[in-house]
């Protein structure tokens, strides 16, 4: 068995394959994540950072190349072996929180993990858990629209964390945030990120918090390199 959780072998992407605005994003890209490690991804927009993520959460097939799952090749897998594996093992985490509007921050913690077989008590206390640590518990019978920008980020995390999934992937997750909102949600998701052992690649561009993380790579040419 790997030793990592995520690994991504000389990924490639070309969109609009053979036509005039044909994009080669990914030219063999590889990441190889460790269990509890949290990688910053930095690179400007467009360079393809979403992408990446895409294809490391099976979101989105490589041209060429391999994602390795907790040691299993994903490579070739059914669309609904994929599905599979990205709900039980991928949580994701996007610059916008995409929240179900019209439910509360409790049941949108709980409705993953509903999907996943478990019990409605066990699914809520769960939630409960994972919201107090962000500090947000109050918060958990408010809809989405009734809280702030830092507290909906705060919930998506715990969204993406409520089945406890071996890597989270997250693209530009403090990005709509201002510096200081950005700040405090970004300790919240290293506290939680820390407490639970969590593996995470986190796209950013903020070079502050992109240093306070365990590593840092950044995507030149289409290719992973050390920042
Ligand atoms: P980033 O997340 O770093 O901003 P993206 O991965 O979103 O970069 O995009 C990388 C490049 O690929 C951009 O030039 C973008 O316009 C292009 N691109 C992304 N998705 C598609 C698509 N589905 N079809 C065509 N081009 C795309």
């Amino acid at each position: 068995m790997s030793e990592f959780v995520l690994s991504l072998q000389g990924i490639e992407k070309t969109y609009n394959k053979g036509k005039p605005n044909e994009i080669r994003v990914l030219r063999g890209a590889e990441l190889q994540l460790k269990a509890g490690e949290i990688v910053a991804l930095v690179a400007p927009s467009g360079a393809g950072k979403s992408t990446l993520l895409h294809i490391a959460g099976l979101l989105d097939t490589p041209d060429a190349g391999t994602v390795q799952i907790a040691g299993h090749d994903m490579t070739g897998r059914s669309d609904r072996r994929r599905t599979l594996a990205r709900r039980e093992d991928v949580g994701f985490v996007y610059q916008f929180h995409h929240l179900l509007p019209e439910f509360s921050a409790l049941e949108n913690v709980m409705l993953p993990q509903l999907a996943n077989g478990v019990t409605r008590g066990a699914a809520k206390e769960r939630a409960l858990a994972l919201l107090g640590r962000v500090g947000v518990a109050e918060r958990a019978d408010h809809r989405p629209a009734d809280m702030s920008g830092g507290e909906q980020q705060r919930v998506a995390f715990c969204r993406a964390l409520a089945n406890s999934p071996r890597v989270m992937l997250a693209d530009e997750p403090t990005g709509n945030l201002d510096p200081a909102t950005a700040d405090q949600v970004f300790n919240n998701l290293m506290v939680l990120a820390r407490e639970t052992g969590l593996s995470a690649v986190i796209a950013t561009h903020n070079l502050e918090l992109a240093g306070r993380m365990d590593r840092q790579v950044k995507m030149d040419e289409g290719v992973l390199v050390p920042a």
